[in-house]
This record gives structure tokens, C-alpha cells and sequence, in this order.
């Protein structure tokens, strides 16, 4: 059998399967294709099932603090297999509505995998069988996969990648974690909150080293103080399992100041990275420009092939689902002859450990790289009233704004609900709108959001809830 559609879009994650909705809904005949689950690594074993964690472990370690609030919660207690039904629970629903929006705009939802046989033509292979699907164009968002480090004992058992902590059925008592990046960070959030003895050893100097240094600085001291132990400048060389067993039944050997050092733990999370997934994607002699692994795409996301695209993971850079969403809507509205309808280079990036992190456009560090002169207005959290009341760890927001113009250029902030708040600075980048344009608008009393009022209110002469600096 053979079918003929306008776009054929191969992995339905948050890229392949907004850029499905999006065609549908630009009067297009679009097929997508799936080999896993609707939703990707997203909803699946990434953003969804790690949040919910997040959300879960987190309330546990606040019930044991409500002493603080003057709430006594005696035996707060945890079921490992609950929070992990709860997890499941919430992608399994999200899930769903994914294939349901699919079905409800027209796209047609096909299980099985993709593989591109030649321009503008897909062999689907479902457990059905096989078919020949036709296209003008196709698009690419087969995601990604983690990145096993290549070193003696990573297929120990016990040395796990994010997809396969997701189904462990205990908390450990004690987990190293490989890499201090994002995921390595909010992993430690949830399994120290769970009581569980976590290390991080990471080879670059600091924590979230993509980031702002201010956020890595106040994130080392507030895990310290949650029991994580942080090993920077420390390379891990090697795993093999501990004589004794239990607790400590691996060992990790690193190398720290040209010396080698050892910790034991139960589970090893191996979070260094992940690798652009295009397993199965090409047909025997059919290939795209590539460069270590992932697929190269000029600005308007084609490939080295007119009319193939791709979009998201597999092709690198930022891999994050909103950015890949966004770029899907980006391909879905040029196909169908649009404008885009949103800027894919503004992307903002979020950490969402307790207090949440979240960047977006450039920090101080990068403007001074690009010798771009700005002016930076930084408000500390400790002076904000919302999170006084709800006793938060040490924060900031700070504001960039060009020196001479007073646009904004980027915001950096890390405190309660940052992760929404910095879709205000979004839309005032995005807008190119100034410090003062930001100002005109009142933030209510008594909110988080008051301190990126006073953030900028710092860039126009002084914030109220801050000491005068010194003239
Ligand atoms: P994916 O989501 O990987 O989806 C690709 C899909 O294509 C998969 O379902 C795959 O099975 C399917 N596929 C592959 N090959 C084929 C084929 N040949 N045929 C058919 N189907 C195929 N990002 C955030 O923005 N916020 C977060 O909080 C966040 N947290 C994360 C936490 C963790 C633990 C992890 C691992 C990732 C997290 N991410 C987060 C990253 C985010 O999950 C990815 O950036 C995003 O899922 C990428 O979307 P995508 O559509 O490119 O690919
Ligand atoms: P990210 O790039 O955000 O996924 O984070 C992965 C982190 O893992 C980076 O900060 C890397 O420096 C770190 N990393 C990679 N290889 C090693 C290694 N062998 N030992 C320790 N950390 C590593």
C-alpha cells in the first residue's frame, strides 16, 4: 500500500508532534510517525517524569519543615512505589491528550518507525507490517537518547542514564552522579530531599557551567547544605564493582588535581550529555550532511536535502522541548507559506531545583565576550516580602540592559517560581522593549514577581527595598 500526504513528520515529541498539530491546523495532510510513545523523551522520561519528582520530593522535604510554620507533621513518611505511580500517572495523561490532539486536528498518528528511503518517501514499519509513505516534505524530530561515557565499568549493573533511574523501584542510599549539568543537579534535588546520600563529580570548574557563574556559586552552597557532596575539576575515569557489595556496591575512581580518589555508592547516574537519536532513520544508500552525530540544518531548518527538515535534539545546540516545539511551529507555518509567529534564537533556559533558575538572552559574562556595553541591575530575594513569608533559600534577579539604549538584553534569575517569571523578560526581549517600557507596568503586592520590578527599578536609579550604593 502507498499514501500520499503534504509534510510526514518522523517522532511525535514535542517538536515532531506540535509540528503536526500546527500543519493540520494550516489545512495540511500530515502523517507522524512514532516508534516509542506519543509525547518523546519529553512527556515520557525527561521534563514531565523529572518535574514530577521534583514536585513530589520536594513537598516530602517541605512537610519535614513546616516546624518552621508552626505546623507539627509527625511520621511524614514516603512510599517509593506511590511516587512513582504518581509519576507515571501524569505522563500516561499527558500522553494521551497528545494522541487525542494528534486525531482531533487531523494529523494521522501512526505507530511504528520511520525510515527515509529516499526524498519524499517514508517506509513506515508498524507491527502490521510495512507501508510506503509519499511526501513533498518531511520532517525530522527523532530526538535523542543519553550519552553513555566510554569508560571501563559503565555496564556495570547499577550504572544507570536518566531513562533507566526513572524505573528504579527503591530511592538509593547512596547515588553518584556523573556530570553536574541540569540533569545531573535536579536529580540531586529530588534524591537528597528523599534522604538519600547523593555526590556529584563534574569535570569542568563548576555546576551548570552553561550558566551564569552566580547561579552555580549559590546552588553549590544550598546543596552542600541539603548533604550533597560536589566534586569539581574532577574527571571520572573509571567504575567496578565494590568487594563488599550493599549500599556501596559501586566504585567510582576520578581524578581530581592530577590525583586519583575514589567514592562508593549504590547506583552511578551516568548525566554528561545526551546524542542525537537517528537509529533506523536512513534507508541503505540514502544519508544527510551530518557533523558528530547530529543533523546539520541551515536557518530555516532544511537539511542538506530540499525538503527534508529537522528540528529539536537530533540536530544539536539547545535541547530543550520548548525549543524544539517552537521551531516545529516555525517549519509547519513557512510550509504552509506563513510568516513565523515566534523567535527561535530568544530560548529560555530553566533548572528547576529549589529555588528554581532560569536565564534567558545574555548574562554579563557574554556581553562583555561580545563587547557589548551594558548596565546590570541585581535585586537579592532576601529583601522581598513573598519570599520572606515563605522562608526561601538565598536568591537574585538581575536585568541586562544595553548602556546606552536601555533595552533589556537578557535576565537571569534564581528564586521561587523563576521559571515562570522569566517568560515576562521574554516578551519585553522579544519586543525589544526598554527598562522603562518594563517599568510602566505595576507588579502586585506581596508576589514574587515584585523584585523583577525591582531588579529593573535598580537599572533606573535605585530600587525602593534596597540600600542606596554608595556614591
Ligand atoms: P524527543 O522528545 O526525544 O522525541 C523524539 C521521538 O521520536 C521519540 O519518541 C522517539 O522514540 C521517536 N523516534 C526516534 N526515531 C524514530 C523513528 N525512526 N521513527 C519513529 N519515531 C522515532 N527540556 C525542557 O525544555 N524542560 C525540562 O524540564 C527538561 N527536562 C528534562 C529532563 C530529563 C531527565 C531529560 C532526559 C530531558 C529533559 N529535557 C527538558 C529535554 C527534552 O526532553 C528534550 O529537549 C525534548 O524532548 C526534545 O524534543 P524532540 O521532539 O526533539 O525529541
Ligand atoms: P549537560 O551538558 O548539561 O548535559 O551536562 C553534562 C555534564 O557532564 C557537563 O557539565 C560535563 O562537563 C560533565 N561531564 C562529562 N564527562 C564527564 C566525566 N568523565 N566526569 C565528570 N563529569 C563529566
Amino acid at each position: 500500500m502507498e499514501r500520499e500526504f503534504d509534510l510526514i513528520v518522523i517522532g511525535a515529541g514535542p517538536g515532531g508532534y506540535v509540528a503536526a498539530i500546527k500543519a493540520a491546523k494550516l489545512g495540511m495532510r500530515v502523517a507522524v510517525l512514532e516508534n516509542r510513545e506519543p509525547g518523546g523523551t519529553c512527556l515520557n522520561r525527561g521534563c514531565i517524569p523529572a518535574k514530577a519528582m521534583l514536585h513530589a520530593s520536594g513537598l516530602y522535604r517541605e512537610m519535614k519543615e513546616a516546624e518552621r510554620f508552626g505546623i507539627f507533621a509527625e511520621n511524614v513518611s514516603f512510599d517509593y512505589g506511590k511516587i512513582l505511580a504518581y509519576k507515571e500517572a501524569t505522563s500516561a495523561q499527558l500522553r494521551e491528550g497528545v494522541a487525542q490532539l494528534i486525531k482531533a486536528n487531523g494529523a494521522e498518528l501512526i505507530y511504528g518507525t520511520g525510515t527515509i528511503v529516499s526524498k519524499g518517501v517514508v517506509k513506515a514499519v508498524t507491527k502490521d507490517g510495512e507501508e510506503l509513505l509519499k511526501a513533498k516534505n518531511i520532517l525530522i524530530a527523532t530526538g535523542s537518547r543519553p550519552l553513555r561515557l566510554p569508560i571501563p565499568g559503565i555496564e556495570l549493573p547499577g550504572v544507570v542514564t536518566s531513562d533507566e533511574l526513572f524505573q528504579l523501584t527503591e530511592a538509593p542510599e547512596r547515588l553518584l552522579i556523573i556530570g553536574g549539568g541540569v540533569i545531573g543537579v535536579e536529580f540531586a534535588t529530588v534524591f537528597s530531599a528523599l534522604g538519600t546520600k547523593v555526590t556529584i563529580v563534574e569535570a569542568l570548574p563548576r555546576i551548570l557551567a552553561n550558566l551564569d557563574k552566580d547561579f552555580a556559586q549559590n546552588l553549590k552552597l544550598i546543596l552542600k547544605k541539603r548533604g550533597v557532596e560536589i566534586v569539581t575539576g574532577a574527571r571520572v575515569k573509571s567504575l567496578s564493582a565494590a568487594e563488599t557489595g550493599g549500599a556501596g556496591g559501586l566504585v567510582c575512581t576520578f581524578e581530581e588535581k592530577e590525583e586519583e580518589k575514589q567514592v562508593s555508592a549504590q547506583y552511578v547516574l551516568s548525566a554528561v550529555g545526551r546524542v542525537p537519536e537517528t537509529a533506523g532513520l536512513f534507508g541503505e544508500g540514502f544519508s544527510l550532511s551530518m557533523e558528530r552525530g547530529r543533523i546539520l540544518v541551515d536557518e530555516n531548518y532544511q537539511t542538506s536535502e530540499e525538503g527534508i527538515y529537522a528540528i529539536g535534539d537530533v540536530t544539536g545546540g539547545i535541547q530543550l522541548a520548548h525549543a524544539a516545539s517552537a521551531q516545529g511551529v516555525v517549519v509547519a507555518e513557512s510550509l504552509a507559506g506563513h510568516m513565523p509567529s515566534v523567535r527561535t534564537d530568544l530560548v529560555p533556559s530553566c533548572v528547576y531545583t529549589e529555588p528554581e533558575i532560569a536565564s534567558i538572552g545574555i548574562n554579563e559574562g557574554e556581553a562583555k565576550e561580545q563587547g557589548i556595553e551594558v548596565s546590570c541591575g541585581k535585586f537579592m530575594m532576601g529583601a522581598n516580602g513573598k519570599s520572606l513569608i515563605s522562608k526561601e533559600e538565598r536568591g537574585f534577579i538581575k536585568v541586562i540592559a544595553d548602556a546606552k539604549t536601555g533595552r533589556v538584553l537578557g535576565a537571569q534569575m534564581m528564586c521561587a517560581r523563576a521559571t515562570d517569571m522569566i517568560g515576562e523578560f521574554g516578551t519585553a526581549i522579544a519586543n525589544e522593549l526598554t527598562v522603562g517600557d518594563m517599568l510602566l507596568a505595576m507588579r502586585a503586592h506581596p508576589t514574587y514577581n515584585e523584585a523583577v520590578g525591582e531588579a529593573l527599578e535598580e537599572l533606573a536609579g535605585g530600587s525602593i527595598h534596597s540600600m542606596p550604593r554608595k556614591k
